[in-house]
């Protein structure tokens, strides 16, 4: 991965390649890489949807090579949905396939002045690019499809639906699976919409003949991959919980805890819960013949994923994410289980953000436009979204643009984007990485609730302010370089129990590269991605008051709890204090 691959998609006469050597990028990969890019080349004052911002793809450090779950990929760009910096994180098989084909990062830069739409093929012979208006306004699912048929099986592709080319603020850019199906996708704040801004339909990636990415130390990185697997299997969580009950094993653990966000977060539980948790989804998989345990990308070895079939055993869609499930859920207060898949499958197929899409019908039904539980006027919101209808293309621009439309005043976002499945009055530790994070609202960035509710890395009591700044601020700092290395941040539940799979982590990494990494430096290093991040918002208008949470969080107490969120603004303004 020593080579950057530029797109200028507004060069005169058509998109020009340029291919590079990472010069000035070495060290960096994933969200370090893309946050690095947008920091350096972008202005920070730009319209996400100009010629002047950005979009990169970045497969992580170790991405490409035999580690497992190396497999995730970041997008990075200026959001359309929050104005600020963005990494938006993916599983599927691209970031192991653009790693073998030796890029560190592929970034489309410009914009077209004309309406056409562009196809990318890039294999080991170099790249090609075409018009292909015959692809405009495909959903994901056909789209791949019609690639498969033209370059055979052996493909990975990154994609756009009509959201991204209509430009909605929910846009996400997908990312096939294992069986080549546009399942995975990079939904947070908007990147599909930007790579729409760029017209770039598809990126299809060949990698066949090419061999794995080839560390420096072989024998070390081997033995520490064999530890760092089996510290993952030996941990409740990485070894049995996410494997039999996917994500979703959490639908009842935070409704037991009072922080499942329902009914637009107006209380802390889902009377549906049973209906929609975790352990429903797999029975049904199981029932339907489809797959319960299934790895997003190859090299995968906690596998949270599955297969969910309807109820005649054919394919309705990937097994839907605990957010999605929550978002088109109990936030809505739907608690069909093969709705809310079928809701999965069109999010996907039109490409948009499940978490954004979700929470903006949330805010449209407490605004009245439909009654909580309308699961079938949920998926006609979805529909009208995806064909672009005035009303679809306000649910698609997210939650804070409906709450906006529909005179909303509880509109849970933090800087424009859609808070996902954890109240932060109940789980407050992730209440500070909603506010705090320079994504927005992101769980992943700072994902509290292992040490709030499922006592991961120790213990801080979810209902107390005590200790949460700490928290989050640490979460966030290792987040940030595990994002970087292309590890799926499920590791984190294991890395942060056993010294020993830490341990392995680093050696991967300095096995890899021929470094001597000690944790302090993965500490700093994902306090430097923190700090980029944090610079490239300022420079974007951003203050500390876009650092905090709506205002009906500190006084709408939350049942069963009736906790508000009041962990104080001087607390909040001390995250990035180190
Ligand atoms: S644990 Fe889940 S999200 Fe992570 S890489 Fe595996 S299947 Fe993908």
């Amino acid at each position: 991965m020593e080579k950057i691959l530029r797109i200028d998609m507004g060069a005169e006469g058509g998109p020009k390649v340029t291919i590079e050597p990472i010069g000035g990028y070495a060290g960096l990969g994933g969200r370090a890489l893309t946050s690095a890019i947008v920091s350096k080349e972008v202005p920070p004052t730009c319209h996400p949807l100009s010629k002047f911002n950005k979009i990169i793809i970045a497969p992580g450090l170790l991405s490409g090579s035999i580690a497992a779950m190396s497999g995730r990929i970041s997008v990075g760009c200026k959001s359309p949905l929050t104005g600020g910096i963005k990494e938006s994180n993916s599983g599927g098989q691209p970031s192991q396939v653009l790693a073998r084909l030796g890029y560190a990062a592929i970034v489309l830069e410009g914009k077209p002045d004309s309406h056409d739409l562009y196809s990318i093929f890039i294999d080991r012979n170099g790249v090609k690019i075409g018009v292909d208006n015959g692809l405009k306004m495909l959903g994901n699912y056909d789209l791949v499809g019609k690639m498969k048929d033209k370059f055979g099986d052996k493909i990975a592709c990154i994609s756009i639906g009509p959201a991204g080319e209509m430009m909605l603020g929910a846009a996400s850019v997908a990312f096939t699976d294992i069986e080549l199906r546009p399942t995975r996708h990079a939904g947070r704040g908007g990147p599909g919409a930007v790579m729409g801004s760029k017209r770039v339909k598809v990126i299809v990636l060949d990698d066949s003949g090419l061999p794995m990415c080839e560390p420096k130390d072989p024998v070390k990185y081997k033995e520490a991959n064999k530890i760092f697997v089996e510290g993952l299997r030996k941990h409740g969580v990485t070894g049995q919980a996410l494997p039999s009950y996917g994500t979703e094993v959490l639908a009842n653990i935070l409704n037991e805890a009072g922080a499942y966000p329902t009914y637009n977060f107006k209380q802390g539980t889902f009377p549906g819960v049973s209906k929609i948790s975790g352990e429903t989804i797999a029975a049904l998989e199981t029932e339907r013949g489809g797959v319960p345990t299934h790895g997003c990308h190859r090299g995968c070895v906690i596998r949270c994923s599955g297969i969910y079939n309807d109820k005649d055993g054919h394919y309705l869609s990937k097994q839907p994410e605990y957010e999605t499930v929550w978002a088109n859920g109990a936030d809505c207060g739907i608690d069909d289980m093969d709705k809310i898949a079928m809701i999965d499958f069109l999010d996907d197929n039109y490409g948009l953000d499940t978490i954004e899409t979700g929470v903006a019908i949330g805010v449209a039904m407490d605004a009245g436009l439909l009654k909580f539980g309308d699961a079938d006027g949920a998926i006609d919101l979805i529909h009208q979204a995806g064909k672009g209808t005035p009303l679809g293309r306000i649910i698609g621009s997210g939650a804070a643009v409906t709450g906006r439309v529909f005179g909303v005043e509880r509109v849970p976002v933090v800087k424009g984007q859609a808070m996902p499945a954890y109240d932060p009055r109940a789980v407050k530790g992730l209440g500070v990485t909603y506010a705090t994070s320079p994504m927005g609202a992101d769980h992943t960035a700072g994902y509290a609730t292992t040490a709030n509710i499922l006592k991961v890395g120790g213990y801080v009591d979810p209902l107390k302010t005590s200790g949460q700044v700490e928290l989050s601020r640490n979460l966030q700092v290792a987040t940030a370089a595990i994002d970087s290395t292309g590890m799926c941040l499920f590791i984190a539940f294991a890395v942060l129990d056993q010294p020993e799979t830490f341990q392995a982590l680093i050696d991967l990494l300095n096995a890899f590269y021929g470094l001597s990494f000690t944790a302090d430096d993965v500490v700093e290093y994902g306090k430097r991605v923190l700090k980029m991040e944090r610079d490239f918002n300022t420079g974007a208008g951003f203050t500390k008051e876009q650092d905090r949470l709506p205002g009906f969080f500190k006084k709408e107490p939350l049942s069963p709890h009736n906790v508000i969120f009041d962990v104080k603004d001087e607390e909040l303004d001390q995250v990035f204090n180190w």
